[in-house]
């Protein structure tokens, strides 16, 4: 079927169309159709209100015997609203977070790569219908700017972002990616590409395999129905069957490193949150995999949109929902963005956590452009951190946070990574902890001011004590001693 979709001013209208093919909900023997069944959440969560300490306990303590909560038991936490509970669960996702990841934070910047967009999501600035945004599709040039600006920074890790539109097709897509990992400026590479772009066919989900990509990244926005579908009233996006089973298209076509998310504030955060714990058993039970990462973003104002205050997310609910997803999906990677204002990122970073944005600039070109201010008719929403990727890394160094830009597991195929630290006896030691120190290392020694660069290199000193095994000890020190010495790349 072809879907017909209009964008333009009504004086000026522009009519295309793109593929929307409901043959590919189907795979060879299985029916590929939406796994969310909100009568089924809604019943949990009224059948779990409010829990006792007792029953809060309980949870928490098969949490921190590693085990994966239920929906039920998710539903216990989110009813938990008496303070001495949510400290409680606060403090189960800081022990957690401690005992099995350690101290490391992964970094990351976006880029976005073009606004085009013929979907009319009502939150966004780039939906169709704003015509005060100005559309920008970045070329080879832009592109090849935009990331040597990056580099020059110390960026080793992107997440490129996609309006929905033709022009952006899996080719396209890919095309991209291969120009961000061809940018190589003095030592600088970007080693990680992940993308965040529209639902595509298997085919398409092929293709841009292919390029190269490290997390292929769908937010449901809503897994409520009823709200997605007043809020996505135009395009293909309006389609919530569709979206919800884009990335089992994705594994379909062999990216097992999928990452979903839910913009919080269009529903009842509750709601939402055992959406995405259903969203995870589905891949479990289907895939033998969960979803590499989870996003959480909360909604923001952008050109032309006044966050509706009805499902208002309150910084209290934010922390303890982040808190709760810890303990709900313990060895899923958490990301937490240039979105949220420092000190709500310095309280949610001790519960677990695993990467945020630094440095970010969601303006289109905005790496090369260095405006002081926001011009929300240039991108997509407002955010509130933005602060430079050395004030980022600086401040997490001053709080005993291990800064990382490792890509290894990604570029020696070891997938499953999270599952792999969280599970493995020894991982994080062996494999994590040293790759984020040299990681941590080539940035000191390429991109850091001297100041940076002192309190960097005593962290990775005091981190050196942890390590009982001299031998393994020696040999990280070696290649520390490399890097010094003006090598690049090395990981265990
Ligand atoms: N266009 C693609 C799509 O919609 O999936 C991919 C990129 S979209 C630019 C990335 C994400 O930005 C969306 O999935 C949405 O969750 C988030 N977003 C959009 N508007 C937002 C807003 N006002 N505040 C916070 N996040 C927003
Ligand atoms: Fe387009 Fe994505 Fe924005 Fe929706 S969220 S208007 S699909 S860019």
């Amino acid at each position: 079927m072809r879907l017909r979709v209009n964008i333009g001013t009504s004086a000026n209208t522009l009519e295309m169309s793109i593929i929307y093919n409901p043959q590919q909900y189907k795979l060879a023997d299985k029916p590929m159709e939406n796994f969310i069944d909100p009568d089924e959440i809604h019943e949990i969560l009224k059948s779990h209100q409010n829990p006792t300490l007792d029953q809060v306990n309980e949870v928490i303590a098969k949490s921190l015997q590693k085990k994966r909560l239920s929906l039920q038991e998710t539903a216990v936490l989110v009813n938990a609203n008496e303070s001495e509970m949510v400290e409680a669960i606060k403090e189960a996702a800081k022990q957690l977070k401690e005992q099995v990841y350690g101290k490391r934070i992964v970094l990351f910047a976006p880029l976005y790569i073009g606004n085009l967009c013929i979907n009319d999501c009502t939150y966004c600035g780039f939906r169709s219908s704003n015509k005060k945004q100005e559309r920008l599709t970045l070329g080879k040039q832009d592109i090849v700017d935009q990331v040597t600006a990056l580099e020059d920074t110390g960026h080793k890790r992107l997440i490129l972002v996609y309006g929905e539109h033709p022009r952006y097709d899996a080719k396209f897509i890919a095309e991209t990616v291969k120009i961000v990992y061809g940018v190589k400026h003095e030592n600088g590479e970007i080693r990680r590409v992940n993308i965040n772009a529209a639902p595509l066919e298997i085919e398409g989900f092929k293709t841009v395999k292919e390029a190269g990509i490290g997390t292929y990244q769908i937010f449901q926005e809503t897994y409520h129905k009823p709200t997605y579908e007043k809020v996505h009233k135009k395009g293909t996006k309006k389609h919530y069957d569709w979206r919800v089973t884009g990335l089992d298209r994705a594994q379909e076509a062999g990216i097992d490193d999928v990452g979903i998310g839910a913009l919080m504030g269009l529903y009842d955060w509750r709601f939402e949150m055992l959406g995405l714990v259903r969203h995870v058993n589905h891949f479990e039970a289907v895939y033998n995999v969960g979803p590499h990462t989870i996003s959480f973003p909360r909604i923001q104002s952008a050109s032309g949109f006044e966050v509706d205050k009805r499902y208002d997310v309150s910084d209290a609910d934010f922390t303890k929902l982040v808190a709760i997803l810890r303990l709900a999906v313990p060895y899923t990677g958490l990301i937490l963005t240039a979105r949220e204002p420092g000190h709500i990122r310095d309280e949610i970073l001790q519960y677990g956590v695993s990467q945020i944005d630094g440095g970010t600039n969601i303006e289109m070109k905005g790496y090369t452009s260095h405006k002081e201010e926001q011009d929300l008719d240039h991108e997509q929403f407002e955010i509130s951190d933005d602060r430079s990727l050395n004030e980022v890394m600086e401040e997490l160094v001053d709080n005993g946070y291990i800064p990382s830009f490792c890509t290894a597991c990604y570029r020696l195929n070891r997938t499953g990574e999270h599952f792999m630290e969280f599970s493995v006896p020894g991982f994080i030691k062996r494999f994590c902890q040293p790759n984020a120190l040299l990681t941590l290392a080539e940035y000191l020694e390429d991109y850091a001011p001297a100041n940076t660069k002192v309190k960097g290199y005593e962290l990775i000193e005091s981190s050196l004590k942890d390590y009982e095994d001299e031998r393994f000890k020696t040999k990280l020190i070696e290649r520390l001693g490399k890097i010094k010495n003006g090598e690049r790349d090395l990981y265990f």
